[in-house]
């Protein structure tokens, strides 16, 4: 069977008494409105009708909405609007439930028309785009009066007792010219139940306006809306930011402008013909137009339209630039308007494709109220897309490379929007350092497209995720334009990556310019807070450089490539006290010991060794700790990195690596899944800790410590009577104990359970060692 078609907008009008300049019926590319009828007669209405009733009946719909719409439907006055309700209510009514709408520009709302669509129970929609400034901006009548005061009497009359269940809301076009706070403000006064926000229709030949020196100005316009949003509590809803979040979680985003759910959506113009989304309007003439009428073709033959096919393709329907795109669950591609180029048609992101990597992570950062309803009614054993073995394999200990493989996904796909996000800053940045984010930012959306994989690698390395995050502190200040600006290393590490020639504004920082994961050179004074570079495959070279270079270095050993990072200026992650550059003699230690310490591991736990090769991207050097004490750390938002003062011994050095390499799984995985109770405020005495430590430290700690029992066991069966065995009794007590604490705590969740469980079987299949 076809598929269905449940919402129709039905011309009734193709004039309007509105002049708008930014109306996509009479000032877009397709005129097709000049040769249509300019009302809607009885005839076709009741044709119409009867199209929708067959359809629904013939596929058992549970409901059908139709939207009056123009033009401006309004213009039919109450007996042709009363006409056409009639005939609506009358064909529709007994065969499915019928919702009915009108979207109007709201001038010629009286109290007359209000009753009329109370009888017929028709939900008012109003377009108003904000204050008197900004509604003038653009819709006025065509001797260029403002519409303003009648657009806020019909509101006002929405708003009384008797009509307020009428009140749809308020559809309201972004300008950028108004100040989105305003506009905020101004629809708020009107108490709508709804607030549609839409960006004007653009394609990439007729591209939306971008006012010089205002990088993604649409997301930093809706952003802002949303911040104040959010900082109200949500008062009303609004239906962009909803969708993008719906989609993002999964949900039905009931909207064409978000989201991958098939369009269901289908106009009837005042002439009969079945036509596309009116939106399309702005692609080119005839752009909507499917060649069929209501007269001679059914909804299914209206539907089987290829034009109309092509947008319920969900994502096999999206150019492969979309498809390759972490956000397109939300975004869907934006609008298939948007899509549109003369070259190839559809088959391209939206033209707000940069404005849209920006909102959507900040609208997704806050997971909905229903998220959180569907978090605590996930099967108790859900491990959210990791493979059961994978997460069980974990709890038992070292996991393996396919689960650190998917943990690095899942932090990849968390990065992305935390970088888009940082770039979002740059609006709130002045001056040359703005001016080296913006060019960067532009640098860093073309690579995306055409290099994703050194694109990939440069965002996961960890520093930039910490970068990131430091971006996004509030209260910033003046440093964050110097911190944003990190964007151009940032930038000019994935063009060397891929080799790509470029030419970047990087910010100076202490005296250097840095690229993360490439290393730093020295400038002179001349460069003041910037210097030019030119990024080429073979390396970077800088105007202003005195010669002095620091190379991120890297040690190479048994599988296990990392960065030995004594350069990044953001490898601080968790006031690590990091060493200074090391001196030569200090580096020969440091590339010695990690190959011989990775040598060991992989002799000694093999499937510990296989997950730090896998996971472990970096190591900070840190200053050494007072004498007898090692001296090591991980952070929550530098996944695959740790911190550690090299020790004495290539023993503890492995000891720490596998210690510190359980603290990156788990902060990973807590991150990703909700192991026990956050809140739990219970203080529990371990054997490893002379103070109590609350319910999170313990489960690390228990965690770490089950890697150096392995250790330890694998020490004590090359010499059974020795020191090795004392450790690995003790450290398997202690192991053995926590389980127990944390089993009874009742402070985990169902799959925390499952994981303590894991790390307990482990341990108690090494009771007969003893
Ligand atoms: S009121 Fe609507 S249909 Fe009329 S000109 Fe303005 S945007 Fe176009
Ligand atoms: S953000 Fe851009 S690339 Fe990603 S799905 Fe949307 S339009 Fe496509």
């Amino acid at each position: 069977m076809p598929e269905s078609v449940s919402q129709y907008v039905l011309k009734v009008a193709s004039r309007c008494d509105l002049s708008c300049d930014h109306c996509y019926v009479y000032e877009h590319a397709d005129q097709s409105w000049r040769g249509r009828p300019k009302i809607l007669d009885g005839a076709t209405v009741r044709q119409a009708a009867t199209q929708v009733a067959e359809h629904a009946r013939a596929h058992r719909l549970d409901a059908v909405s139709v939207v009056l719409h123009g033009g401006e439907p309004l213009l039919l006055g109450t007996s042709g609007l009363n006409e056409i309700l009639r005939t609506l209510r009358t064909v529709i009514d007994p065969v499915t439930r019928l919702d009915l709408r009108v979207h109007t520009n709201g001038v010629l709302l009286d109290e007359t028309l209000c009753e009329l669509f109370a009888d017929y129970g028709v939900q008012v929609g109003v377009s108003l785009d904000g204050d008197r400034a900004a509604n003038d901006l653009h819709r006025r009548y065509s001797d260029g009066r403002s519409s303003h005061e009648q657009v806020l009497r019909a509101l006002m009359l929405l708003r009384k007792p008797e009509y307020r269940h009428l009140y749809a809301g308020i559809l309201c076009t972004v300008d950028l010219e108004n100040d989105p706070i305003a506009v905020y403000e101004a629809l708020l006064v009107e108490a709508p139940p709804r607030i549609d926000l839409l960006l004007p229709h653009a394609t990439w030949d007729e591209p939306p306006r971008r006012p010089e020196g205002r990088p993604m100005p649409y997301a930093a316009w809706l952003g802002r809306f949303h911040d104040r949003w959010i900082a109200d509590g949500r008062p009303v809803p609004v239906r962009l930011f909803d969708s993008l979040l719906a989609a993002w979680e999964g949900r039905r985003s009931g909207t064409e402008a978000a989201g991958l759910d098939p369009v269901d959506l289908l106009v009837i113009e005042t002439d009969g013909a079945w036509e596309q989304a009116d939106s399309l309007k702005t692609a080119f003439e005839g752009a909507p137009a499917t060649g069929f009428n209501i007269w001679d073709h059914s909804v299914d033959e209206a539907a089987a339209h290829p034009g109309v096919v092509a947008r319920r393709g969900g994502l096999a329907g999206l150019c492969q630039t979309c498809r390759n795109c972490t956000l397109v669950r939300a975004c869907g591609g934006g609008l298939y308007a948007h899509r549109y180029r003369t070259d190839n048609g559809f088959d391209n992101p939206s033209v707000y494709c940069d404005d849209l990597k920006v909102l959507i992570p900040l609208i997704t950062a806050r997971p909905s109220a229903v998220l959180e309803t569907q978090r605590t009614e996930r099967p108790p054993w859900s491990t959210n897309g990791l493979p059961e073995r994978a997460f069980d394999m974990l709890a038992a200990g070292p996991g393996d490379r396919s689960a650190m493989a998917w943990l690095a996904d899942a932090h990849a796909l968390v990065n992305r929007p935390l970088i888009a996000a940082a770039a979002s800053c740059i609006e709130r940045t002045y001056g040359d350092l703005r001016r080296a984010a913006e060019q960067a930012w532009e640098l860093l959306s073309r690579l995306d497209l055409e290099h994703p994989s050194a694109m990939r690698e440069v965002l996961t390395y960890p520093y930039v995720q910490f970068w990131a995050t430091q971006c996004l502190r509030p209260g910033r200040g003046e440093a964050l334009d110097l911190d944003c600006a990190h964007l151009a290393g940032v930038a000019a590490a994935v063009a060397q990556r891929a080799g790509v020639e470029a030419e970047l504004i990087l910010p100076v920082r202490a005296g250097a310019i840095f690229v993360p994961s490439v290393g730093a050179i020295a400038v002179d004074e001349r460069a003041g807070r910037t210097s030019v570079v030119h990024v080429s495959a073979s390396g970077l070279t800088c105007r202003h450089a005195t010669g002095a270079r620091q190379a991120v270095r890297r040690v190479t050993a048994a599988g296990m490539t990392l960065t030995v990072d004594d350069v990044d200026p953001f490898r601080d992650c968790q006031a690590w006290a990091p060493a200074r550059r090391l001196s030569p003699p200090e580096w020969k230690a440091w590339r010695t010991a990690i190959p011989a310490a990775a040598r060991q591991l992989a002799a000694e736990v093999p499937a510990y060794a296989d997950v730090v090769a896998a996971g472990l991207r970096s190591v900070v050097p840190m200053r050494p700790g007072p004498a007898g004490r090692n001296q090591s750390g991980t952070a929550r938002n530098a996944f695959g990195a740790l911190a550690l003062a090299l020790p004495d011994d290539v023993d503890t050095l492995s000891a720490l690596l596998v210690h510190e390499m359980q603290h990156v799984k788990l902060t990973a995985l807590c991150d990703l899944f909700d192991l026990f109770d956050k809140a739990d405020p219970g203080r529990y005495h371990v054997s490893w800790r002379a103070d109590p430590r609350p319910f999170e430290g313990l489960l690390h700690g228990t965690y770490a410590h089950l890697a150096i029992v392995e250790l330890w066991r694998s020490r004590a069966r090359k010499a059974p009577d020795g020191e090795a065995r004392r450790h690995f009794d003790m450290y398997r007590s202690w192991v053995e104990e926590a389980t127990g604490i944390l089993l009874n705590a009742g402070a985990l969740t169902p799959l925390g359970g499952r994981f303590v469980n894991g790390m307990r079987t482990t341990i108690e299949t090494w009771a007969d060692d003893q």
